[in-house]
């Protein structure tokens, strides 16, 4: 049953290496247990988005808490491209989508930027955390993108420095987002999408004005924005991120 087990990958936050003993989280020790009927000695996958993925063998697990022991190391840790995803907060629902899809497109940081028609008032980061470690779990990803505090759309455009930044247009100003990209330098970039009342003029106007800003059009239809995050990381991973690579070579640092 080694085979079969060793599918269970869990993020932990602990430092990885030989013989490394790692307590398991309440919540995971209770999964493991109760829910997957996972015995000591049973195998599992480990990862914390530095030390890559290691094999695990359960020591002690019960719906109180555990520990696991490290036995192998199966994969080493890989960078994903260095793309942001800033994104207006949506209702729930859909931001929690927007935090599970940026995982599994590779992103490296997801950033709430509260933009003059945001209407969601709060954004609980830890749940955005939290949406996106499961989604690397599943998805057999090494990284997990950091969640950043929700930043106002002049703090974000600040925070950029030389990062190039895709800005996602719906007013139909920008270029194509693939003839963008072809021109467009490699390096650091951020893909901003904005709120479901879209940018305002003003917003429009300072993103077109901002150095390494490059209004791009996603097509002739407006896309709801969760489908535009999903959509825009989804073409600049082909033009610019790591899209030439296939599904079995993530080990390779990016
Ligand atoms: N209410 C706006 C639409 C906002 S859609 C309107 O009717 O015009 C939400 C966000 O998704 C936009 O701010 C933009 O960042 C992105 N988006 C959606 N469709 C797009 C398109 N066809 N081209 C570029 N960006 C788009």
């Amino acid at each position: 049953m080694a085979g079969f087990a060793e599918k269970i990958r869990l993020f932990v936050a602990a430092d990885l290496g030989e013989n490394a003993e790692i307590p398991l989280a309440r919540e995971q020790a209770h999964y493991l247990s109760t829910v997957m009927r996972r015995q000591p000695g049973d195998r599992l996958r480990v990862f914390n988005g530095r030390d890559g993925e290691w094999v695990a063998e359960i020591v002690a697990a019960d719906k109180r808490g555990g520990t696991l022991c490290l036995l192998s190391h199966a994969r080493p840790q890989a960078a994903p491209p260095d793309v942001w995803l800033a994104f207006a907060p949506l209702k729930k629902a859909r931001t929690d989508f927007v935090a599970e899809k940026a995982c599994e497109m590779g992103c490296r940081r997801l950033i709430p930027v509260l933009t003059r028609y945001t209407n969601a008032e709060r954004v609980n980061t830890a749940r955005l955390g939290a949406h996106a470690i499961e989604a690397a779990e599943q998805c057999g990803l090494l990284n997990v993108p950091e969640v950043a505090a929700p930043q106002s759309l002049d703090a974000f455009l600040a925070d950029l420095g030389p990062r190039q930044v895709m800005f996602c247009d719906e007013s139909g100003a920008g270029a194509p987002a693939a003839a963008a990209l072809k021109q467009a330098p490699p390096g650091p970039w951020a893909v901003l999408i904005g709120p479901e009342g879209g940018f305002s003029p003003e917003e429009a106007a300072r993103l077109r004005a901002h150095p390494g800003s490059h209004a791009v059009s996603l097509g002739p239809r407006i896309l709801r924005a969760d489908t535009a995050a999903v959509a825009a990381l989804t073409v600049w991973q082909t033009l610019l991120g790591d899209w030439e690579r296939g599904p079995q070579d993530q080990g390779a640092p990016g």
